[in-house]
């Protein structure tokens, strides 16, 4: 029987919602955001879907109409004075609280002064990095990562992003997002590759304890977590959509994988374009 057509709906874009599935080996739960709409999108795989960018963008933080959106949805002034979107935040190790000079002193307290997790995942290979411990599993879907293992437990974001530091002296740090939409992407033993760092990274590791605290970089005994995503296709070539060159995005869905939609006519990252106001049908 022919599926009822939704009427169009329209919002701007949030973050795509992922949820693990209720049943284990189950895969994740897509749903798109526009505004007050939720869209399924694990039961549109298989159908037409059209996003059409309506020319406006709406800040995610003031609401403010702005021309051009900073740091994934934020007008130029939050940019400028929002301590989320100092650099600080991508390289935590640059944390300048202690300065005096943090943007938000009470958003620092609230957000980088709580414990994060230092982990390995494999999203397009082997990679590590930082989240907050509240951020799990959200952090490794939005990823696209298919394994993920959390190794360490710090008590601050700048003592996170010294240890991630130390790890990239041997392991990546970035998603090359291409290889992960490909899907071929081989399982690795997480425990081993964990087991193999921390004893490479051993001298360096003691000394981040000793600056720190012997209790402050605290070792976890979790379990390698996998993910399956909803996609039936995966693209051979990778092509982009870019609602700022085609304002229409159109084709049949064909997965969904991280924040990227797969339809047949090329992939769009859609976090890019948080705050983008779209017609959705
Ligand atoms: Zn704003």
């Amino acid at each position: 029987m022919p599926r009822v057509i939704d009427m169009a709906v329209q919002g701007c874009l949030s973050k795509m919602a992922a949820a693990l599935p209720s049943r284990q080996n189950d895969q994740v739960v897509y749903h798109l955001r526009a505004g007050e709409h939720r869209i399924a999108l694990n039961e549109r795989i298989g159908e037409p879907l059209s996003l059409r960018w309506t020319g406006a963008i709406a800040c995610t933080h003031c609401g403010r109409a702005t021309k051009k959106s900073f740091a994934q949805g934020h007008c130029y002034p939050c940019f400028k004075r929002l301590a989320q979107c100092d650099t600080c935040i991508m390289k935590p190790e640059t944390c300048h609280y202690f300065q005096g000079t943090c943007r938000e002193p009470e958003w620092g307290e609230r957000h980088c002064f709580q414990p994060h997790i230092v982990y390995l995942a494999n999203s397009s290979g082997l990679k590590v990095g930082i989240t907050r411990n509240t951020q799990m599993p959200t952090r490794w879907l939005d990823q696209g990562a298919i394994q993920a293992l959390p190794i360490l437990e710090v008590d601050t974001r700048q003592q996170s992003g010294f240890v991630e530091m130390l790890f990239k002296e041997q392991v990546a740090d970035r998603t090359n997002w291409r290889a992960m939409l490909k899907g071929d992407v081989e399982v690795i033993d997480l425990n081993a590759e964990r087991d193999r760092l921390f004893s490479l990274l051993a001298n360096g590791l003691s000394q981040l304890r000793e600056t720190h605290g012997v209790d402050s970089i605290r070792t976890l005994e979790a379990v390698p977590q996998h993910f399956h995503y909803p996609v039936s296709v995966f693209p051979k070539k990778v092509a982009s959509h870019n609602f700022d060159k085609q304002p229409l995005v159109e084709g049949l869905l064909q997965g969904v994988k991280g924040q990227y939609l797969i339809l047949d006519s090329g992939v769009i990252n859609l976090r890019k374009f948080t705050g983008y106001e779209i017609q959705i049908s």
